[in-house]
């Protein structure tokens, strides 16, 4: 009897040790009930965090990590992959990873030990863009087989390689692209366009967001990134169908100059071995050296922080509907051999199967590469970042004086720098740096630090470099925008350094914004509080929201001893009010100043505001963009759709309305009954005209932003002109450029201004008017503060800003996008300004 009872305890440990042993690692079509790449079946979100879960729990090499949550609650999820024994020892290899990253801490011999111990870290972000769904499914193959499977090229990859898998960069995407995908499946819009955006805020732009980092997604992959400074970061991505079937690097020219050359010749090397894998594997079709450029940090972070980024562009299909292209239907760029493209691709059917299918050759390659050349990997990352720290060479910091007209920008760009890994100095005493005296206090960002460059790119000027498309010809257009300095971009101070001075100094952990301040007498009949910063505006929407009583000063005034600028904000005294401005000082940097005296002289008194944002079936990015700067002010307002608009009464329910930056085309036609289901087809059509036209006419203020202002130019005959309408690229091209403009200061939508300002140009309408005031002009000569100006003289004395009165009501035009990717926040207040301005009443002090 113990005999038996002994055999059946050893027969069924066997059986629990050989059954762990070949423990079943899940198949994706098991799981999911398809074949990963099947014609018209895809994955949702729920699907993919499900099977990760899934292969966390059966296999030794992957765990799954739920770092955060989605903009919209979902679980944002990382994959790491690598093999047992790493897995074992993950701390041990992040340390390493951590030390190769700044030299400082280490020894060259310490610094060679971990080389030869240390593993390649390699990032894969899948489908960053959602409707660009093939990497997302890939990635549950690619971790299926480096879980499943025990050839000697998987074992070489786990062993050498530890790989940070983002299934998913935007699951909220995911999963409205899939939910929109099977809704229409066999109808008429069987894989068509969505109409609203794929991701809450921002969009195909969320990959445009590498250095404001404004978004959730954007912030937990920097998290992941500071964490682990992989040394390849692959970014899969797909594009339009007739070109390439699948682009890798090398890019094209520019390379933006503060990226290490090490790393573009990594970039080279890595793109061509994924190309020349693909190729031998008879995959056609396969394009380097093409379209992209690596120019903007917006898209590579990577770039800055001793990794590659890979960007990967695979043909797309209908999210997962066959296409097919017949090879006389190709551009002719991709029809004939070249060396960008040894073995083109013979068109006909394109799948989705097709793109896993390329994608997981690439990634394959990738982590090849990365493991059969880990030590020359983190070779090379070391020696980026020995060279970083060792930097002797003009400009060597950039300064930020600790007193600022706009203290909370400032606060908001170092932590941005801070965020990117940046260390922030404090002078602990006064000293002189190439001639001039600085205080004690003044903030320095050493450009001699690990991320010197990542400083010193968003820091400094940029100078685009003049590249042709023919000797003589066009010039190339740029593949994004061209400028990206912050101090510009956010109205800071700073100042750079050319020659090497020495001060003490505390490295600071935290950038705080300091205490907002709160004056009390004992019969005060109001408070003032100014208007140069974006928190001043906060403060002002949460006074109104408490139902304060608010004005602007129209006109500077002698007040308790001194001279208040227009502008100035006045909120009256009321039992209540002391307590909410404490309230907004904790977490606001507001100034607020008790008054004996009201301020006498004219002003705008404000009120409430009812806010409609003009919101198309096109998806517009910006209007997305603008949605996310008005909640992060705390303006309260509701989107207004064509539909809304068509019907009228527009003045029952709105005082203002602002169209962002749409193209007048769009917003009259929107998307044809082809494109999209009816309901969302047509814009506001020549019915919505009419009610715009009325809305004005009746009192109401209509606001547009940049493209959007041909709208009213054209439709409500504003003898306005828009004199770069007909510029071809060769007379005049500005693509992302940021200007100098000049103010009027005593205009309410420039209150809080100087007399000159910087504004971000792009794709923008160029004013002449012979109606209503120009708030903003540009200046007679030299318009250009960072970035490219092709005929700038097109600019010179033009209007950046009109302000057109129309009936009872009034027209702004904002001719430039004033709140451009959440970016050029020292130009938001336009935008509020005219918002607060269209729907306030002048009082005349002098009656
Ligand atoms: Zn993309």
């Amino acid at each position: 009897m113990k005999r038996r009872i002994l055999l059946y305890t050893i027969l069924c440990c066997l059986i629990l040790v050989v059954g762990f042993a070949t423990a079943e690692i899940p198949k994706p079509e098991k799981v999911l009930g398809f074949k990963i790449g099947t014609d018209k079946k895809v994955a949702d979100m729920h699907q993919i965090v499900d099977y990760f879960q899934r292969l966390d729990t059966a296999s030794g090499r992957v765990v799954v990590r739920e770092i955060g949550k989605t903009t919209l609650g979902n679980p944002f999820i990382v994959a790491i992959v690598t093999s047992e024994e790493n897995q074992q020892n993950l701390e041990t290899y992040r340390q390493y990873q951590q030390l190769l990253a700044d030299p400082r801490k280490i020894s060259e011999k310490k610094a060679d030990e971990i080389i030869s111990k240390g593993k390649a870290v390699v990032m894969i972000n899948c489908s960053i863009h959602a409707t660009e769904i093939g990497a997302s499914q890939m990635s549950m193959q690619l971790a299926h087989d480096l879980a499943a499977k025990n050839d000697e090229d998987t074992r070489r990859i786990l062993d050498n390689v530890i790989l940070l898998l983002v299934p998913m960069h935007n699951p909220d995407g995911i999963q409205m692209v899939v939910d929109w995908y099977k809704k229409h499946l066999e109808s008429e819009w069987e894989g068509s366009r969505m109409p609203w955006l794929y991701h809450k805020y921002v969009g195909h732009d969320n990959n445009r967001d590498w250095y404001m980092f404004t978004q959730i997604e954007t912030r937990l992959t920097i998290q992941v990134h500071n964490r682990w400074h992989p040394q390849v970061v692959l970014d899969m991505h797909q594009m339009g169908n007739t070109g390439a079937r699948l682009f890798v690097p090398p890019y094209v020219d520019p390379y933006e100059p503060n990226v290490d050359p090490i790393l573009t010749q990594q970039v080279a090397a890595m793109g061509s071995f994924i190309a020349s894998e693909l190729t031998s594997q008879g995959k056609g079709g396969v394009m380097h050296s093409t379209i992209f450029d690596a120019w903007t940090p917006a898209r590579a972070y990577h770039h800055y922080h001793g990794g590659i980024r890979i960007l990967t562009e695979a043909a797309s299909v209908k999210i997962a509907t066959p296409v097919t292209i017949p090879f006389d239907g190709l551009q002719d760029e991709v029809k004939t051999r070249s060396v960008k493209m040894p073995l083109p691709w013979k068109g006909g059917r394109w799948t989705l199967k097709d793109i896993v299918d390329y994608d997981y050759s690439a990634a394959r390659a990738v982590l090849t590469h990365a493991a059969g050349l880990r030590k020359n990997w983190l070779r090379s990352f070391y020696k980026i970042h020995k060279k970083a720290v060792e930097r002797s060479e003009p400009p060597y910091a950039f300064l930020v004086a600790a007193n600022q007209k706009n203290t909370p920008s400032a606060v908001s760009m170092l932590s941005i720098l801070q965020m990117g890994g940046v260390e922030v100095y404090r002078a602990d005493a006064a000293f002189q740096a190439d001639g001039r005296s600085y205080p004690q206090g003044t903030t320095i960002v050493y450009t001699a630090q690990p991320y010197g460059g990542f400083a010193k790119a968003l820091l400094e000027k940029q100078v685009y470099p003049e590249i042709r498309e023919t000797p003589g010809g066009p010039l190339k257009t740029p593949y994004d925008v061209v400028a990206h300095t912050l101090p510009l971009l956010m109205g800071v101070d700073v100042v750079q350094i050319d020659e090497p001075f020495k001060v003490q100094t505390t490295l600071l952990k935290e950038i705080k914004k300091p205490a907002g301040t709160l004056s009390k007498i004992d019969d005060a009949s109001c408070y003032a509080w100014g208007h140069a910063t974006n928190d001043d505006i906060i403060a002002l929407n949460r006074l109104i929201a408490k139902g304060h009583s608010i004005s602007w000063t129209a006109e500077a005034v002698d007040i308790d001893g001194r001279t208040i600028p227009p502008g100035t904000m006045i909120v009256s005294q009321k039992p209540g009010l002391f307590q909410d401005m404490e309230a907004i000082i904790g977490d606001l940097y507001v100034q607020f100043e008790a008054l004996t005296n009201p301020p006498d002289a004219s002003a705008y008194k404000l009120k409430p505001v009812r806010l409609g944002l003009y919101k198309s079936w096109t998806a517009s990015m910006d209007e997305g963009w603008t949605r996310w700067v008005l909640e992060q002010h705390e303006f309260p307002y509701e989107s207004v759709f064509d539909k809304d608009i068509r019907e009228g009464h527009l003045n029952d329910r709105y005082d203002v309305i602002l169209f962002p930056d749409i193209r007048e085309s769009q917003i009259i036609q929107g998307l044809s009954e082809k494109e999209v289901p009816p309901e969302y087809a047509g814009g506001i059509g020549e019915a919505g005209i009419e009610e715009i036209r009325t809305f004005v006419q009746n009192g109401g203020t209509l606001i547009t932003l940049n493209s959007s202002s041909e709208f009213p130019i054209k439709h409500l005959y504003l003898t306005v002109e828009n004199c770069a309408a007909d510029l071809d690229r060769m007379a005049f091209f500005i693509p992302g450029s940021i200007l100098r403009v000049i103010n009027d200061p005593g205009h309410p939508i420039a209150y809080g201004y100087d007399r000159i300002s910087e504004i971000f140009f792009r794709r923008s309408p160029v004013f002449s008017a012979s109606e209503g005031t120009s708030v903003v002009r540009y200046p007679t000569h030299e318009p250009l503060l960072s970035g490219w100006a092709n005929g700038d003289n097109h600019l010179f004395n033009k209007s950046a800003i009109v302000d057109v009165p129309y009936g009872q009501g009034k027209i702004i035009l904002i001719g430039f996008p004033a709140q451009y990717r959440a970016q050029s926040q020292g130009s938001f207040r336009y935008v509020f300004n005219a918002i607060f301005y269209g729907a306030a009443v002048f009082i005349d002090g002098h009656q």
